[in-house]
């Protein structure tokens, strides 16, 4: 299993394994992953879904009890006989570095074995819009956060990256950011001594959606990544969606205005034109210089060099009918493009997340009314959609999901 140098670093240091070493290894890390996906568990339910005996699965239990990975967490309910003892992961051996870079801002927290956050989410108020050494800006950090909290680095299971943009899943190259030739995971790898892992920031959602959000347990969901710009990740059958390349899930640059806004991308009256952050804000500093009547100018001093994304939700949810006016745009167009992919795809559910999904509540009723109109009843009929509830955390948290499956894999 792929993951096993980083959960047994200790083992790999000198002579290379023999093969009963590395069967003793990969059955501890079969126990490891089914007490991090299950939870809690017994020697007796560890015997059973992983296919080895009780002594078999008791000795290697030991070991990993005396390597401080496991600890025994209390007794369970009896199944006839003896109450059996029941076992867990010790959240604090090992932790997950997560880090989410966006446009204007990058967020990075520690998490324990356990998905819990052990430092606070550091929000810092630049991004790849805005600093122009961010590998170098990230690599302090990391090193800062590591030290904060006194954590031994061999226990580090890696880091995950979610990064906006194209990244060609294939080779690790980032194209639209951080495009050096080099892939950015290898260049942080190389930094800081530890596995990193990278991922499209919208698949990040769909991660954190899957293991810890409202996609738990579900098959088929969309989730749109609603910030400055738009992206959408898909799972499909259970399985996030890649695509050949990894560049599934370009929604934003979909063409719903044929006489439209020229896009960033270089195309006419994409979405992202009509239904992005980045657009909102910069239709709303328009307005306002022209005299739009809106609470926003007093709540920016009538500074708009300080007005932002944030302030305009805030605006919203104290009732502006300005800022929700605004919203609603983007929620008309979100609805027309959305009816296309619940035609293609059948969504059981559409998860609206990233910065924007903070006023959901101004976008959902413009989604669904665009639904109505454009897409089939039937198929519609199958689509619920909601805000996010991880909201902003979903990439995040997507982060550690990714290096738990790479690790687990
Ligand atoms: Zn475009």
């Amino acid at each position: 299993m792929a993951g096993i140098k980083y959960l047994f670093k200790s083992s790999f240091n000198e002579e290379p394994l023999k093969n009963n070493q590395l069967r003793k290894l990969n059955l501890k890390q079969f126990i490891v992953r089914e007490l991090y996906q299950h939870a809690n568990l017994s020697i007796h339910n560890l015997s059973r879904t992983i296919k080895m005996s009780t002594p078999t699965i008791t000795r290697a239990l030991e070991e990993l009890i005396s390597e401080g990975l496991v600890t025994e967490i209390g007794i369970g309910e009896s199944t006839g006989g003896r109450r059996p003892s029941i076992y867990g992961l010790n959240p604090l051996s090992r932790f997950v570095i997560g880090i989410d870079i966006e446009r204007y801002f990058i967020r990075i927290g520690l998490f324990n074995f356990a998905n819990q956050p052990v430092s606070e989410i550091h929000e810092l108020n630049t991004g790849l819009e805005t600093q122009s050494d961010i590998i170098g800006f990230i690599t302090e950090k990391i090193s800062e956060l590591i030290e904060a909290y006194g954590i031994d680095e061999n226990n580090i299971l890696g880091i995950g990256i979610s990064l906006p943009g194209l990244i060609d899943m294939r080779t690790g190259l980032s194209y639209t950011y951080l495009n050096t030739g080099k892939p950015v995971a290898k260049i942080l790898s190389e930094r800081t001594s530890l596995p990193v892992f990278i991922e499209q920031d919208t698949r990040a959602m769909a991660w954190g959606e899957q293991s810890f959000g409202l996609a738990r347990d579900l098959k088929n969901v969309l989730c749109l990544n609603i910030g400055s710009g738009i992206g959408l990740s898909m799972i499909l059958d259970g399985k996030i969606y890649m695509g050949h390349s990894g560049y599934s899930g370009e929604f934003g640059h979909i063409q719903i205005e044929p006489n439209g806004q020229l896009c960033h991308c270089g195309k006419i009256g994409c979405i992202e034109t009509v239904a992005s952050g980045k657009v909102m804000l910069a239709k709303a500093k328009k307005d306002i210089a022209e005299g739009a009547i809106t609470q926003i100018s007093s709540m920016i001093g009538g500074d708009l060099s300080k007005l932002n994304i944030r302030t305009i939700l805030n605006a919203a949810r104290e009732g502006d009918q300005y800022a929700i006016d605004l919203l609603a745009k983007i929620g008309e167009a979100l609805g027309k493009g959305l009816a296309t992919l619940i035609h293609l795809f059948n969504p059981e559910l559409i998860i609206i997340g990233g910065e924007i999904s903070k006023a959901a509540d101004y976008l959902i009723a413009p989604i669904e009314s665009n639904l109505n109109i454009y897409s089939i009843a039937r198929i519609r009929r199958d689509a619920v959609i909601v805000a996010s509830e991880l909201s902003d955390n979903a990439r995040l948290m997507g982060t550690v999901a990714l290096v738990m499956n790479k690790i687990f894999a």
